[in-house]
Parts: C-alpha cells; sequence; structure tokens
C-alpha cells in the first residue's frame, strides 16, 4: 500500500493513540476520530499498572462455585445489576460459558504470549512520545490478609508463572519492610519485581496524542456515526454532518465501539465490566509501587497527584449512574489499607471493554480488508495498547503480523 494513503483511527483511548502512533511510524498519513480530549475515557482512570503478568482472566472454573457469596455480600468487589443481567442475558451466559477449565487455560495461553510482547509494543511510544518520565519501573506488589486468601489464590499466581511471569513470594516480615505504611497485617504477598507502572495514564496518552500532531496527525473532535465501504476506500458519516474517505479504518472505541453502524460488529458479544476508582489528593507518599489486595479486587496506586484506588467489577452496562455501594466499598478497604483523610478527593467510573472470553479484539472485520478493529482489552488495556497498536499497523501494511493473532480473531464469534 502507498504509504501516503490515509488510515483512520475511530476512539482517542489508549489503544486508538497507541494505533495511531504505530501506523505513523510505518509511513502512513493518520486521521484520529473523537468528540472526546484523547485519553479522557476509561484510559484516564485506571490503575496505571503495565500488567505484563495479567494473563489470568476474571472468567474462572470456581466463579461458579463463588458468585453467590460475591453478590450477595457487601464486601465483595463483584456486583450485579439483576435489572441489567435479565434483561441482557447472553453476554453473561457467554461468559460463565467461558469459566470452563478449557476456555480459561485457552485465554491465559493466548493472554500469556500476547503479554509477553507488551514492551516491545509500549518501549517505541514511549520513546516516540517522551513520555519515560511518566513510568516508574518500582515492581508491583500482590497481597493477602492470611493463608487461606494466599491458597486460594495459587492456582492463578501458577499459571502467572507457568507464562514466564516469575515472582517473589513475600511473608509478613517482607511486606512491611517493603511498604512500612500498609496498616493491615498481610501474612502473605508476591512482588513482581520487573514490573513497571505509569503515574499518570491520562497524561500518557495526551503525550501520545501530541506526539501525533507534530507528526501531522489530523484530529476531527467528532463522534463516528457509521462507515460505508466504497469502491476500496471507506466513508465514514460524522456526526458534525461531514464525512470523510480513507483508505483503512480502525475501530479502537473502546467499549462504545459497537455503535458505530456498518462496522460488522453488531454479532460481536462486546459489554462492559464497569470499574472505579476514588484517589486521595497528597497521598502518594504512603506507597512505593502499587500494591493489588487479591481479595478485594483493586489496586491501591501511587499516583503524580494522589494516591488511587481502582478495581471491582460492576456488570450493569452503559447508561446506569455509578453505584455509590462501589465507591463505599473502595472507601473503606482504602482506609483497612492505608493511614488516610475521611473522604477521597476524587470518584471516578470507567467502561472496561470486555468480551466474555476476556480476549480482545485484532484483525479484520468480517471480509472487509478496510475495516480493522482493535478493542475489548478488559482490565489490562494500558498493558496491551502498544502490541495492539504495532500488530494493527503490520497488518495495515500488508505485512505478516509478528504475533500471531488467529485466537484475537472477531470471527471467533461468528
Ligand atoms: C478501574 C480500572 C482499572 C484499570 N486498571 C488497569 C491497569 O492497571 N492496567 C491496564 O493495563 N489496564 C487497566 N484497566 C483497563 C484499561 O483502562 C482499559 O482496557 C483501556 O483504557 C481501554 O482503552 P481503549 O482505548 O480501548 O478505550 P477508552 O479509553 O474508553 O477509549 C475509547 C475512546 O473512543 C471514543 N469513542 C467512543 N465512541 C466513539 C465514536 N462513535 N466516534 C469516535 N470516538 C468514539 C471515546 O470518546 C474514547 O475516548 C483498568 C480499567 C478500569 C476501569
Amino acid at each position: 500500500m502507498d504509504t501516503q494513503t490515509r488510515i483512520a483511527v475511530i476512539g482517542a483511548g489508549i489503544v486508538g493513540c497507541s494505533c495511531a502512533l504505530w501506523l505513523q511510524q510505518k509511513g502512513f498519513a493518520v486521521t484520529l476520530i473523537d468528540p472526546e480530549d484523547p485519553g479522557s475515557g476509561t484510559s484516564s482512570g485506571n490503575a496505571g499498572t503495565i500488567a505484563d503478568y495479567g494473563c489470568v482472566p476474571v472468567n474462572s472454573p470456581d466463579l461458579f462455585k463463588r458468585l453467590p457469596a460475591l453478590l450477595t455480600s457487601k464486601d465483595s468487589p463483584l456486583s450485579l445489576n439483576f435489572g441489567y443481567a435479565l434483561s441482557h442475558p447472553s453476554w453473561m451466559i457467554q461468559f460463565l460459558r467461558h469459566c470452563r477449565t478449557g476456555k480459561v487455560n485457552h485465554t491465559i495461553s493466548q493472554l500469556g504470549q500476547l503479554l509477553a510482547k507488551t514492551y516491545e509494543g509500549l518501549d517505541p511510544l514511549l520513546d516516540m512520545a517522551e513520555a519515560r518520565d511518566l513510568m516508574r519501573q518500582q515492581g508491583c506488589m500482590y497481597v493477602y490478609r492470611n493463608q487461606q486468601e494466599f491458597i486460594k489464590a495459587n492456582p492463578s499466581n501458577l499459571a502467572r508463572r507457568a507464562q514466564g511471569n516469575d515472582y517473589t513470594e513475600l511473608d509478613r516480615a517482607d511486606i512491611k519492610q517493603l511498604e512500612p505504611e500498609l496498616k493491615l497485617p498481610f501474612e502473605r504477598g508476591l512482588l513482581f519485581p520487573a514490573a513497571s507502572h505509569t503515574v499518570n495514564p491520562q497524561a500518557l496518552c495526551q503525550r501520545y496524542f501530541e506526539c501525533f500532531q507534530r507528526n501531522q496527525g489530523e484530529y476531527i473532535p467528532q463522534r463516528a456515526i457509521s462507515i460505508r465501504e466504497d469502491a476500496g476506500s471507506v466513508n465514514i458519516q460524522l456526526d458534525g454532518g461531514g464525512q470523510l474517505q480513507v483508505s483503512r479504518v480502525v475501530v479502537a472505541a473502546g467499549a462504545f465501539s459497537k455503535t458505530i453502524q456498518g462496522t460488522a460488529t453488531k454479532s460481536l458479544p462486546l459489554d462492559t465490566e464497569r470499574g472505579y476508582h476514588i484517589q486521595f489528593s497528597n497521598q502518594q507518599h504512603l506507597l512505593t509501587r502499587p500494591v493489588c489486595w487479591n481479595a478485594a479486587g483493586f489496586y491501591a496506586t501511587p499516583m503524580e497527584q494522589g494516591m488511587r484506588f481502582a478495581g471491582t467489577v460492576e456488570i450493569a452496562g452503559y447508561g446506569k449512574k455509578p453505584n455509590p455501594g462501589n465507591i463505599a466499598f473502595l472507601t473503606r478497604k482504602a482506609h483497612e489499607m492505608l493511614e488516610l483523610p475521611d473522604a477521597p478527593d476524587q470518584e471516578w467510573l470507567g467502561f472496561r471493554p470486555t468480551l466474555p472470553d476476556s480476549l480482545p479484539v485484532i484483525g479484520y472485520s468480517g471480509d472487509s480488508q478496510n475495516v480493522l478493529l482493535a478493542f475489548g482489552h478488559q482490565h489490562i488495556g494500558l498493558t496491551l495498547a502498544g502490541i495492539t497498536g504495532k500488530l494493527i499497523a503490520e497488518l495495515v501494511n500488508d505485512e505478516p503480523p509478528s504475533h500471531d493473532i488467529v485466537a484475537f480473531s472477531p470471527r471467533r464469534f461468528l
């Protein structure tokens, strides 16, 4: 393909911005379309971890057993809006089907292999965008209240190790030495010593966007309504009434990717796992590195502006207001973990884009060679954005992808 060919990327979250930079790196002229500020969606409020050890999905063989307790306990990181679940049963049923051992092992293996390429996709972008000052390499710690919590997590941890993510096991004294401000006695822990995190996910995305603009990238702050293929090119209808004619389009609109008509995504079971954060300004000195309280389903991450507690999973779709119960849960757990002011300064709700098998969609849409899909990165989109962008740029450049993407094909749901 002529490298002056124009490619449009719909969605300027971390995945869309990463695709845009990788496409520019291949020499393409790129137009980025998003009505919101780049990086201001789900990509702004996450826990900031480059979780290359994050191959274990929420789907798990023992979820059926644990589900009643998880859904009824007030002290649970998982919540479900029953009205929503009953009116949208298909995603839930498919998600539960993917809790079978064979399916979970497939997801772990495919995610593990893709995650092994995390820095192959991320490092060039950090250099291009001069964004290394937003990154820290202090490792990441998982903590467990007691031996019972630790033993429950053992199969997941062994699966991570089998995928090449080595860790050091910690006892109470090790944890205290590494993170002395933790209030609760955590009996056991893990340290992923090579893990890194960003201290400002939104600024990271904005840095990518500034680099994109320096490279003559075009930005259209409008919503893409629909696309239509037209004699080897793609016509994009914008909500401002205008149209854009490009050679190829990449749909990277996160959890909202299915709302764009004409992308052949209707049959894809994309839904959202809602997640929350609370943030306490100027308390970031309390930890050195992200600490994941595994059983409570969140990370405490020292960010540039404060201490952020990010996580929980709520199945309730897009339209419903934030659930005060999730914020209350995070606030209670944050106070159990660290000495903090009474109330957080910031509360946030984000929409993880999740397919029932917890694998992303990376590849051509349907029969088209001109429409590419890059979404569905669930809990690890910040981590996988770089390698996704690299693979998408290879496809657009008509190169064989440097990683086998068969498992991420949109066709797997046909
Ligand atoms: C609480 C929480 C903690 C998390 N922690 C981590 C973590 O530590 N590490 C990690 O790797 N991941 C983490 N994640 C997951 C990660 O944040 C997401 O997977 C990632 O942000 C998804 O990025 P995205 O670019 O696909 O979507 P988004 O960031 O949602 O971007 C999509 C963009 O598309 C735009 N858009 C939508 N519709 C249209 C349209 N029609 N036309 C044009 N533009 C459109 C939106 O405005 C938006 O800007 C976390 C998520 C949550 C909720």
